[in-house]
């Protein structure tokens, strides 16, 4: 690759820049008090009490409007609605012991952290919201200072949600979620996301889930992360079940991050494969599963939705059959979500 001497210059300030903003960002959040859910997990009800978190779904969807993000806007759904179709499948999830459901539908794609918060209070589950940008599907749910700002300036806003709530609802993030186009390699857009996701851990310690499908993807992205000195331990490969190379598996789990095979709502048989695999290649220990379920579409309140309860119900019973033992099914369901999401500075 050539570059001309002025891009050339251009990028090695831009870059020198960055680094030493996340410089003084972990200088000055080391320095600050730590607010009381720093250490803990965040739901949209506040500071869940860990230990009593019991089994988890760590990428579930409750609404997802796919209209874009021109168009989107909480006009665009009946809350009650929404509660009433809804609220039977967290409860049939809830009997069948899970206690805690994290939400991964972002900004401007459906997030709306009353509706969660009053779902969380009809059931008795514990919910967890995010703050971020989803620019894979090419950009069609990024608002127009997405492609503006700089990542600086985007970090400042997702920081701004956690510490202030998110708009005037008082409701905080427990995650940043985020997503790229699977290009190789990453356009410049994509990568703006990421490195303004890494900015906001380093200020925030809230952990990373990035929509990425492919290894390369996930490799470039934590390339990224690594230059700013954010540990891949901050960050979940989400739908790793899209890559056929098991090998990368190894390869990420090598490089510490969180893995995510999380479309048990949709296909079953590929799914067990890769975990045969994490088993066999004693990688469980940073293995997350989740169903990628639901969802109230607001351009089709009528639609079938995609109940939560495949893996607690039909999963856990044939991988005991199968010979996983108990204390593997409680480190995917409970103790490796619980320290995926935990709100902590992972630096290098
Ligand atoms: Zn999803």
């Amino acid at each position: 690759m050539s570059f001309t001497i002025p891009t050339f210059l251009e990028k090695l300030t831009r870059n020198a820049t960055i680094r030493a903003v996340a410089v003084i960002m972990t200088l000055a959040g080391l320095i600050a008090c730590e607010p009381d859910y720093y250490g803990e997990v965040l739901g949209v009800k506040g500071v869940i009490d860990s230990e009593r978190s019991g089994n988890w779904l760590t990428h579930e969807h409750i609404l997802v409007d796919f209209i874009g993000a021109e168009m989107t806007g909480s006009h665009r759904w009946n809350p009650i609605d929404v509660r009433h179709k809804m609220l039977p499948y967290l409860l049939k999830a809830e009997s069948v012991n899970i206690q805690t459901f994290v939400d991964a539908t972002p900004n401007y794609l459906g997030r709306d952290p009353e509706l969660l918060r009053e779902l969380a209070s009809d059931s008795r589950l514990n919910i967890i919201t995010n703050t971020g940008l989803y620019a894979a599907r090419e950009y069609k749910y990024l608002p127009e200072y997405a492609f503006e700002e700089t990542a600086e300036q985007l970090a400042n806003r997702w920081i701004k949600e956690l510490t202030d709530g998110i708009g005037e609802t008082g409701i905080r993030p427990g995650f940043i979620k985020i997503s790229v186009n699977a290009d190789q390699p990453l356009k410049p857009l994509d990568k703006k996301i990421v490195i303004a996701a890494g900015l906001t851990h380093i200020e925030t310690g809230l952990t990373i889930a990035s929509h990425t499908g492919p290894a390369h993807a996930a490799f470039e992205q934590l390339d990224i992360l690594d230059s700013l000195g954010v540990s891949s331990k901050a960050f979940i490969w989400v739908h790793a079940q899209q890559e056929e190379d098991y090998s990368s598996y190894k390869e990420a789990a090598a490089r510490g991050c969180w893995i995510s095979l999380d479309g048990w709502g949709w296909e079953q048989n590929d799914h067990y494969k890769r975990l045969i695999y994490f088993k066999t290649n004693k990688l469980m220990d940073q293995l997350l599963i989740s169903h990628d379920a639901g969802w109230y579409d607001p351009s089709n309140p009528e639609s079938k939705v995609t109940p939560y309860n495949y893996i607690p119900k039909d999963l856990v019973p044939k991988m005991k059959y199968d010979g996983f033992d108990i204390a593997e099914i409680h480190q995917i369901l409970h103790f490796n979500p619980i320290n995926a999401f935990i709100i902590q500075r992972r630096l290098k």
